[in-house]
């Protein structure tokens, strides 16, 4: 629809409107509850940049962590050989990357990838040894 009066401005996104200018709803309320107008509709930047945070928000809140309980004796070798695993990783990564933050993605991801190196080393020495 055409602006009805001049000077008007979004909310959300502050972009503002002379009489006469085309606006739509942008299926938003504003802080007084009511409909929310804008010249970009439904498109408005504010609106998108709003409704982004929060859906993010809700698929954060949505995550259910399950606490195990106490650990059966497999389980703890399990965990501990994990960290043996990743304590190696960590030498690796470090001897051969010594300038890389240790907090950075990058180191991570190195540490990652030799963890599952590892692994997979480990189980052909497992399965030559049993065989
Ligand atoms: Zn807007």
């Amino acid at each position: 629809m055409k602006a009805k009066f001049d000077n008007g401005k979004c909310y959300a996104c502050g972009k503002t409107w002379k009489l006469g200018d085309e606006i739509s709803q942008t299926g938003k309320s504003n802080s007084k509850g009511n409909p929310a107008w804008c010249v970009d509709g439904p498109n408005c930047q504010g609106n998108m940049q709003t409704s982004g945070t929060i859906g993010y928000k809700a698929s954060e809140d949505k995550v259910i962590w399950k606490e195990p309980g106490e650990l059966t004796d497999d389980e703890q070798v399990l965990i501990d050989g994990q960290e043996r695993v990743e304590a190696l990783a960590y030498k690796i990564t470090k001897e051969t990357h010594p300038d890389l933050s240790e907090n950075s993605n990058g180191f991570g991801m190195i540490v990652n990838a030799k963890t599952m190196q590892l692994l997979a080393l480990m189980q052909i020495k497992a399965t030559k040894e049993s065989s």
